[in-house]
């Protein structure tokens, strides 16, 4: 599918931690938008562009098979979505949204590295990025995907360790938690569609990657 109604569309959080500052980015880059009744769409006014707002998950697919041209993502995200077949393209890192995927046990647990956790379980909500790391460090564990709660799993002795995003280290704190190694740093992204979009539209997002990336540039 590409985007055959005669405008761009980028796919953006609809509500969380990058919700604004990916508004905020589109507006500083000259974008202005109306909010519809479809929640679900913000039309840009003054160029033949559509914001489509939805959750995080869902943008690197939308992105990758062209129904969105352009997204703004949690690296992490698309990492973990990455499934062999047609991606997203990376265009730039967007300097927001950092946050570090992290292995984190209870305190009393002698550490030696990841090898500490061979043979044990593991929960997590990237799974696929934690596979990676532990088959890249040689260690054999035991890896569950828990959704959500993931820093409660290790007290309730569902797991000896979590692997999951740690920006200020509170939530692990308050579990309890010690932060070990860590297995993935993550920022916002700016994604392309590897299907370019209708030939009238090329130089329209070209311009439009050109000034976020001046945006970027000058917030250092
Ligand atoms: P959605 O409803 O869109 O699925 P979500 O609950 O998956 O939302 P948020 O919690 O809003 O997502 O986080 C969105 C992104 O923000 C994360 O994928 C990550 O890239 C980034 N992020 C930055 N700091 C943190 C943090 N401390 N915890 C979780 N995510 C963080
Ligand atoms: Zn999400």
């Amino acid at each position: 599918m590409s985007t055959a109604q005669g405008r761009l569309r980028i796919a953006i959080q609809k509500s969380g931690r990058l919700a604004d500052r990916s508004l905020d980015l589109i507006r500083d880059a000259g974008l202005k938008w109306v909010k519809g009744h479809n929640e679900l769409l913000y039309r840009v006014e003054n160029y033949p562009i559509d914001l489509i707002r939805v959750r995080d998950d869902d943008i690197p697919t939308f992105v990758a098979d062209g129904v969105c041209d352009l997204g703004i993502v949690g690296e992490n995200v698309l990492e973990e979505g990455r499934n062999g077949g047609p991606n997203a393209e990376v265009v730039m890192p967007l300097g927001f949204g950092r946050c570090t995927l992290k292995l984190a046990t209870l305190p009393g647990i002698d550490w030696q590295g990841p090898q500490s956790l061979q043979g044990q379980r593991i929960a997590t909500s990237y799974p696929n990025i934690l596979k990676r790391y532990l088959a890249g460090e040689g260690v054999k564990a035991d890896v569950v995907l828990m959704r959500g709660a993931v820093e409660v799993a290790p007290r309730m002795k569902l797991a000896t360790g979590i692997c999951d995003l740690v920006s200020t280290g509170a939530t692990l704190e308050a579990n309890g938690l010690v932060a070990r190694d860590t297995v993935f740093e993550s920022q916002a992204v700016l994604i392309k569609s590897p299907t370019p979009p209708e030939a009238e539209l090329a130089d329209l997002l070209d311009s439009i990657m050109e000034r976020m990336s001046g945006v970027i540039a000058s917030s250092g």
